[in-house]
């Protein structure tokens, strides 16, 4: 199954989510773009990922498990700031944007992964984000505010706001979207916390 299934269900999460239609509207200028596959240690968790989606993401969930294979998975950090732990267990790719596999400089729609018992440090980028739980959980940590969410649950940071994930028992299966300046960073790990107080 190609990506553009997982595009499909994307656009069809994008209609029933208010918290999705609230944060942008769905991009009005995307085009297909040759972009080969890379795989990453974690791709068969994508792939056979278990955990259930709510109605509404679980379109999402299945496209993507079909699908995986085709992305251009992707690593930010090094074994040097995560560990080599991490790098088996995390991965994403850009489903949309201006380096995506269906591109747009209006928005950023990411598909990342990490899967049990992972500790996601501090980080901050410039961009705002909207975080979507598509299935799975894990602990979303801000300065304010420190909660668990599940499928269906949405998390919106504000542009350099610091913020850290914790796994627990379960993996987590997410879509992301970026939006307004900074569209094209990416995040950086440590440190950020001090310096964007
Ligand atoms: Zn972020």
């Amino acid at each position: 199954m190609s990506l553009s299934q997982a595009l499909q269900a994307a656009r069809e999460l994008h209609s029933q989510l208010p918290a999705l239609r609230e944060f942008a509207p769905w991009p009005g200028d995307l085009q297909p773009a040759a972009l080969a596959p890379a795989a990453m240690p974690a791709l068969d968790q994508v792939a056979g990922f278990g955990q259930p989606g709510t109605a509404e993401t679980q379109p999402l969930i299945n496209a993507l498990r079909n699908s995986a294979s085709q992305a251009y998975w992707t690593q930010t950090y090094t074994e040097e700031e995560v560990g080599a732990h991490f790098l088996q267990n995390y991965g994403y790719f850009e489903l949309f944007g201006p380096t995506g596999h269906f591109r747009t400089n209006q928005l950023r729609g990411y598909i990342a992964y990490w899967g049990a018992g992972l500790k996601y440090d501090w980080h901050s980028h410039e961009a705002e984000e909207l975080y979507v739980v598509l299935g799975g959980g894990a602990q979303f940590l801000t300065d304010e505010n420190d909660c668990w969410l599940s499928a269906g649950d949405t998390r919106l940071h504000g542009g350099w706001q610091p913020h850290a994930m914790n796994t627990g028992d379960q993996p987590i299966l997410t879509y992301v979207l970026w939006r307004g300046a900074g569209l094209e960073g990416l995040p950086l790990m440590g440190g950020q916390r001090a310096s964007a107080a």
